[in-house]
């Protein structure tokens, strides 16, 4: 036994450099406050959700997001590289700082010590949750695309996916015939400059499409986004759109429009996919537009493929050897980054799709194709 070794907890607020008690009372109960508050407003907004989406759409999407967002595009844009990574990795070092911190305390028996680091890191996931909450999720409490834009959603069966397809195939090769990729080969900036010029257009029809200040950048992690299977992803706390470097460059303007369509607010990644299909065929350049043809055709064999339509084999025979060629590619691209966890992932999503599957009509498997469907049905 060893008194003066004996520590009594009371001395630690004087003996150790934490920060005095009333502070970190007060911190604690701010950080379970936020924690509890957010959970209410959010549970609230869920219950009244079928007859606030209107409402969060015209005052949250529309209004607080649009308006923070555009200000951060403004800020962040100034620098070239992404600060939304640069923020990731702060906050993955502030992680592992925090754990090692309770590792070493532990082993020194210091526990309430523990207690205190443990409710510094609660505090910072409690600000990292309020920032997501306020500054993403509720974008996806606003109505479908859908139903904003009065799509008719009737069941389709297979034979008008069919026909949706073949007609996709002929857009497809008249673009390809057109377009001209190699403008981007020595300048990888000037794709992430043009791809968005689709909005111009689509914004002559709807306020909702204005995209000013474009904030496009390649991702600092885009070596393991390539390995995780991931092509862009948005950052919701400084909205920056981030590409991954080196996808296929066939791919990319209709990955690139698919992240503005997150920095306008579009939260689901179905009609993210819908709204970057839409911007790519209304660019001015034909490249441009192939490359939305392109990836929605993949969308659609996929579909195809997996309904085990007979005639599929007759379908592709009709698709031209350039537009099979780059498919070939796209698809071979991501095989080749294909790992162990993919596979497990992938797996683990097969059997998320299976016990979801609606009993009746048409499996889609791709949701863009049916948002594509209603779109040209309607228009
Ligand atoms: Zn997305």
């Amino acid at each position: 036994m060893k008194p003066e070794l004996e520590s009594n907890p009371k001395d630690y607020p004087e003996n150790t450099k934490i920060k005095p008690l009333f502070k970190r009372k007060l911190f604690s109960k701010i950080s379970i406050g936020t924690v509890f508050s957010l959970l209410f407003i959010n549970q609230v907004l869920f219950l009244i959700q079928p007859f606030s989406s209107d409402f969060i759409f015209s005052s949250y999407t529309q209004g607080y997001f649009r308006l923070t967002t555009l200000i951060e595009r403004i800020v962040f844009s100034i620098f070239t590289f992404s600060i939304g990574d640069l923020l990731y990795i702060f906050l993955f070092l502030v992680i592992i700082l925090h754990f090692f911190k309770i590792i070493i305390k532990l082993f020194r028996r210091d526990f309430s010590i523990v207690k205190f680091i443990i409710v510094d890191f609660l505090a910072i996931l409690a600000l990292v949750w309020l920032l997501l909450g306020t500054q993403w999720n509720w974008n996806y409490m606003q109505p479908t695309i859908a139903e904003k834009l009065h799509l008719n959603t009737e069941k389709y069966d297979i034979e008008e996916l069919a026909a949706f397809t073949k007609d996709l195939i002929i857009k497809t090769s008249i673009t390809q015939e057109n377009s001209n990729f190699s403008v981007f080969y020595n300048n990888s900036s000037s794709i992430l400059d043009i791809s968005p010029l689709g909005y111009k257009e689509m914004a002559k029809k709807d306020d909702f499409f204005v995209y000013n200040y474009p904030s496009i950048k390649y991702s600092i992690f885009s070596d393991l986004l390539k390995y995780v299977g991931v092509s862009g992803y948005y950052n919701p706390f400084t909205a920056e759109a981030q590409i991954t470097l080196g996808i296929p460059i066939k791919q990319m303007p209709f990955v690139i429009n698919h992240e503005i369509a997150h920095q306008l607010g579009i939260a689901s990644e179905a009609e993210a996919n819908f709204i970057g299909y839409i911007a790519s065929i209304n660019n001015p350049l034909s490249t441009i537009q192939y490359s939305g043809h392109l990836n929605l055709l993949m969308y659609c064999l996929s579909d195809l493929r997996k309904n085990k339509y007979e005639n599929y084999k007759e379908i592709t025979s009709t698709i031209p050897k350039a537009v099979k060629n780059d498919i070939n590619e796209i698809v071979n691209f991501w095989e080749s980054y294909r790992n162990d966890y993919r596979r497990y992932s992938d797996k683990g999503y097969d059997m998320f799709l299976k016990s979801n599957q609606q009993k009746d009509g048409l499996n889609s498997y791709n949701k863009v194709v049916s948002l594509a469907i209603f779109y040209y049905r309607t228009n």
